[in-house]
């Protein structure tokens, strides 16, 4: 079973990817805050994870940095409001293999993941 985690400071965006990813097979690890989803990379080791920018304290940038910086095969899907072009361009530079905005289109998100995925092999 594919190990994902999912990092959003909005409880209820865990959920429902929690929820939407659980019905098709993952195993599901979600976090509210950063310093919680880098624990969770370092213990769980997630193959993939979907990671909000926008978070107080450690934001999704900084995330996605020292994720790949540790495990720089995890794939990382930013997840993201509207934010500034340069948000995103930033995230890419850092290593980010994709994005998807909100409101989120969940048949592009799950066959996001799965191209991903199949990278790997
Ligand atoms: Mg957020």
């Amino acid at each position: 079973m594919t190990k994902m985690l999912v990092v959003d400071d909005e409880i209820e965006i865990c959920d429902f990817l929690k929820t939407f990813f659980e019905e098709r097979n993952y195993k599901v690890l979600t976090a509210l805050n950063g310093e919680t989803a880098l624990k969770l990379v370092n213990q769980e080791r997630p193959a993939i994870v979907l990671l909000d920018i926008k978070m107080p304290g450690c934001d999704g940038i900084e995330v996605l940095k020292k994720i790949k910086q540790a495990h720089p095969l995890t794939k990382v899907i930013m997840v993201t409001a509207i934010e500034t072009r340069e948000k995103i361009e930033e995230a890419l530079r850092f290593g980010a293999d994709n994005y998807i905005t909100k409101p989120l289109s969940l048949e592009y998100l799950e066959k996001d993941v799965r191209d991903k995925l199949e990278q790997m092999v």
